[in-house]
């Protein structure tokens, strides 16, 4: 199918029109409500071009230390592999998680530099869920290419620098860093392919039936406002155990009784934005 129909990953939120006086209507949610525009609009040509240096180093690096995996592998090390790869999965979804929440709960997109470059996306994300996947490769993932520039470097700096018997010693914990990197880089490509529902690659509607990447009816639980529970996007595995044990809920009642910030008051801000 040459072009791609998404929905909205809000139900039946999507972009309906809410009567607002006789033959007047305003838009709730979608491309064409207020504060996405004005979200859309805030997009910068130093942000891209701090998107497009993540991309390059964070995949150069990930080809260096795959190299150097390889080269250094030992069948003696094969269980620890899976072990590690499983854990870097589920540490990332963890992770995933804790970013998602705080930057949905907390923060202002008028928080100098950071609101802009960093919490932006998780307001307009909420206000035009579709937006995500007409934002091309380098949109999509250079803020998290970014997270895992250091951790890449240091063990491609390792990997020069340590002697063969001092890697094969550590190779087990580099391989829990190394999963942890794919799968952290890996995850607002998942989050995208979330909320795409037309015109995806077999094998990537294939990994979601199987729940080894977010699903979409899974993520469409996030995506019910106010937007308070399932924030894990990398696999969604922990999202109903966390659920299960009120997590997040905890964690929000603890931060407003010792700051007292309501949570998501600027989320709430974005959504009722008429002009
Ligand atoms: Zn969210
Ligand atoms: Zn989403």
């Amino acid at each position: 199918m040459a072009s791609m129909l998404e929905e909205n990953g809000g139900g039946a939120e999507a972009t309906n029109p809410e009567p607002q006086g006789p033959g007047r209507s305003i838009v709730r949610w979608g491309q064409h409500h207020a504060g996405a525009r004005e979200l859309a609009s805030l997009y910068s040509p130093g942000k891209r071009c701090q998107e497009w240096l993540s991309v390059i180093l964070c995949f150069s690096l990930m080809a260096f230390n795959f190299i150097h995996l390889l080269a250094n592998f030992h069948l003696g090390h094969l269980w620890f592999i899976l072990l590690s790869i499983l854990a870097g999965i589920l540490t990332a979804d963890f992770a995933s998680g804790l970013v998602h929440w705080g930057a949905d709960t907390w923060g202002s997109v008028d928080l100098p530099v950071f609101g802009k470059a960093f919490i932006r996306p998780f307001r307009e994300h909420h206000i035009d869920p579709t937006a995500i996947t007409r934002h091309d490769f380098i949109e999509t993932n250079g803020d998290n290419c970014m997270l895992t520039i250091v951790p890449l470097a240091n063990m491609a700096f390792n990997f020069l620098t340590l002697s063969p018997a001092e890697i094969y010693h550590i190779y087990p914990w580099y391989c829990y860093l190394f999963a942890l990197a794919i799968f952290v880089t890996l995850t607002n490509q998942i989050h995208k392919w979330s909320h795409t529902y037309f015109g995806l690659p077999p094998p990537v509607v294939l990994l979601q039936d199987w729940h080894i990447i977010l699903p979409r009816k899974h993520h469409r639980i996030h995506h019910v406002s106010p937007h308070e529970t399932y924030f894990c996007i990398t696999t969604g595995w922990l999202n109903y155990p966390l659920e299960k044990i009120g997590f997040w809920r905890n964690l929000e009642d603890l931060i407003q009784g010792v700051t007292g910030e309501k949570p998501r008051a600027d989320d709430l801000k974005w959504a009722h934005k008429v002009k």
